[in-house]
């Protein structure tokens, strides 16, 4: 097929099949036509690169140029970003074309995609359920077959857990291995943009292309990149893959918690041996991720002042008026609270007992990780606690949500890659199993995915 025709294919059945999941918040159909009919000639001139005429969907955290990105936000619905996103930029330097832009949770800040200004996603697995979030609107439409990949962001989950919950592989790198320019920061220390796609082998051709050195982010790492997809028929026999206990305790559904004692035995079964770990500060892994994520958030949505770009009120009295009816009128309830949380968090009086606390105990956290991987080539456990849960029966508790978490936020807090596969089914809803890797590791987790798949 030409990039044309399939870019037609996957526009057409967005229009057709999209009003039953809301996966897309923006369709770029000029755009992508644009784009596929110049990856067209660059085919025609013998491209070879692998993503060279595939449509893909950006999550609508990452500013395009000329196009609507709104993070999910009635505070950014009439921003038109003047620039492209360095990680927008490399997909187009490797001639992928851009179907839109996905819908979220606001400003990426949720497990159920319920807190979008664009209304929830549907989980295509079953419509009456969430996809997970913050990235649920890329995790349904790679799910539905309305892209064939897509574009996400990991601050506590939000890659892993959605492709855990719609039956998919997603991929957290690590900390530093993708740019965070031109991507809307929601806690700048914690933030990390990944692929979600239907394979290890497609997670590994859209990290290729995702992954580069880009100065424009200071955070960014000069550390080489490995070519992910030339050791995934490696086999894994001889590695060692650690499991720890605390992953496995009180809170875990026990069909998730069977689909995933049983992929580890597949792994096993093909001559990776398994050894009990314990990450001993696991369960201090949310709270300390709950007062850090927002106190940066708390700093970095303060550009959202009503005057230079997005939403503004009508007839501010004064300037304290503007700015307050402004974040009051266009924020939602969630990313209120957390700005709330975040504020009262890093006040004078609060900040060594929360703040610098938080950030010793993100300390601990990362150490038992250093220490599990002088035993250990990778490290699994489930990705989240239960599969796909009903619209509603979270929302209204935010401890409950953010219990979701609990086992993919402490590898944002050590700055680690992680990735999650489905590993099975549990009432037909989909099982994420997922592996942790050492920094800079990602090329054996994709390898252990792909041979597990
Ligand atoms: N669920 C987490 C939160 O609400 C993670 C979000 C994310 O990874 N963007 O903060």
């Amino acid at each position: 097929y030409s990039s044309t025709e399939l870019t037609r294919h996957f526009l057409e059945r967005i229009k057709r099949l999209d009003g039953q999941y809301n996966s897309y918040i923006t369709l770029t159909e000029d755009i992508a036509l644009q784009q596929a009919a110049d990856a067209d000639a660059r085919l025609a001139q013998g491209d070879s690169s692998p993503l060279c005429g595939v449509p893909i969907a950006h999550k609508d955290i990452f500013c395009t140029d000329g196009v609507r990105t709104s993070c999910g936000s009635k505070m950014l619905d009439n921003f038109i970003a003047p620039y492209n996103a360095t990680v927008v930029e490399n997909y187009l330097a490797a001639g992928a074309v851009m179907l839109g832009k996905t819908n979220m949770d606001e400003f990426a800040m949720g497990s159920s995609n319920e807190t979008s200004f664009y209304g929830p996603v549907k989980n295509p697995w079953d419509t009456g359920c969430v996809p997970g979030g913050s990235s649920g609107g890329s995790a349904a439409a790679v799910a539905a077959r309305l892209a064939p990949a897509a574009t996400a962001t990991d601050t506590g989950g939000s890659i892993r857990q959605p492709a855990a919950l719609c039956g998919l592989t997603g991929l957290k790198p690590t900390y530093g291995r993708v740019s965070r320019w031109g991507m809307i920061a929601f806690a700048s220390s914690l933030d990390q943009a990944g692929p979600l796609a239907r394979t290890a082998e497609d997670a590994a051709m859209m990290l290729q292309a995702m992954a580069s050195f880009d100065a424009k982010d200071s955070t960014n790492v000069d550390h080489p990149i490995d070519d992910y997809c030339a050791g995934l028929g490696n086999s894994i026999a001889g590695l060692t893959l650690g499991v720890p206990k605390e992953y496995f305790g009180e809170g875990l559904n026990p069909g998730t918690q069977a689909a995933v004692e049983a992929a580890i035995k597949t792994l096993e079964s093909q001559g990776a041996k398994i050894k009990e770990i314990t990450l001993p500060h696991s369960h201090l892994a949310v709270p300390a991720y709950y007062v850090i994520a927002p106190a940066e958030c708390s700093a970095n949505l303060s550009r959202f002042d009503g005057v230079r770009y997005g939403y503004r009120c009508d007839n501010p009295t004064d300037l304290a008026d503007l700015y307050k009816r402004s974040r009051g009128e266009a924020f939602g309830e969630e990313v209120q609270r957390r700005i709330l949380v975040g504020t009262y968090a890093l006040s004078a009086g609060y900040y060594d007992a929360y703040y610098r606390k938080a950030q010793q105990v993100r300390r601990l956290i990362k150490q038992d990780f250093v220490d599990a991987f002088k035993d250990v080539d990778l490290i699994v456990g489930p990705t989240s606690p239960s599969p796909a849960f009903a619209f509603g029966a979270k929302g209204k508790d935010p401890i409950a949500m953010y219990l979701e978490d609990i086992y993919t936020i402490a590898t944002n807090l050590a700055g680690l890659p992680g990735m999650s596969l489905p590993c099975g089914l549990v009432d037909n809803k989909p099982v994420g199993l997922q592996i942790i890797g050492n920094y800079f590791d990602e090329a054996r987790m994709l390898n252990a995915a792909h041979q597990f798949q």
